[in-house]
């Protein structure tokens, strides 16, 4: 699995301070996609479990949670690094294109933001954004923590 880059990010997961990897390879071609440069699967670096325990044990006690734009497509190393980062006492996220991911991702996220983005709706700051940030425990959807009263 490549990673494009790695942030520091702290509105994407709303109480959270998230290190967030973009990974490469996405296949889903949205429209206005924001991030092109995510769709070739080679593009940025090796993301190796040394490589990222590196990076979790550095912003141990500066970051709560990991993020991770994309890498559902790549099913097994996802869980697998998903996995690290809540042995390294991290929460989770994911944020996909797609409209669900299966169990077995499911069981290693905290939270999941689904769906495709769509230019006339706009992303989860838009109260007519297709997309849903979702709370696994509760499977409740908290779109509400990104839209401005
Ligand atoms: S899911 Fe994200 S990265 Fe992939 S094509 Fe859509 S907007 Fe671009």
């Amino acid at each position: 699995m490549n990673y494009y880059d790695f942030q520091v990010v702290f509105q994407e997961v709303p109480g959270e301070i998230s290190l967030c990897f973009s990974i490469c390879g996405c296949p889903l071609r949205c429209e206005g996609c924001h991030s092109p440069f995510l769709w070739k699967e080679q593009s940025g670096s090796v993301l190796t479990a040394k490589t990222f325990v590196s990076i979790l044990q550095q912003y141990k006690n500066l970051a709560s949670c990991v993020l991770f734009m994309g890498g559902e497509w790549q099913e097994e190393q996802l869980i697998n690094l998903l996995t690290i980062a809540k042995s390294e006492h991290y929460k989770t996220c994911l944020y996909t294109g797609l409209e669900q991911v299966s169990e077995s991702v499911l069981n290693e996220l905290d939270w999941i933001k689904t769906g495709k983005w769509n230019p006339l709706l706009g992303g989860l700051s838009s109260e007519i954004s297709n997309q849903k940030f979702i709370e696994i425990k509760t499977n409740t959807i908290k779109n509400n923590l990104f839209i401005k009263n």
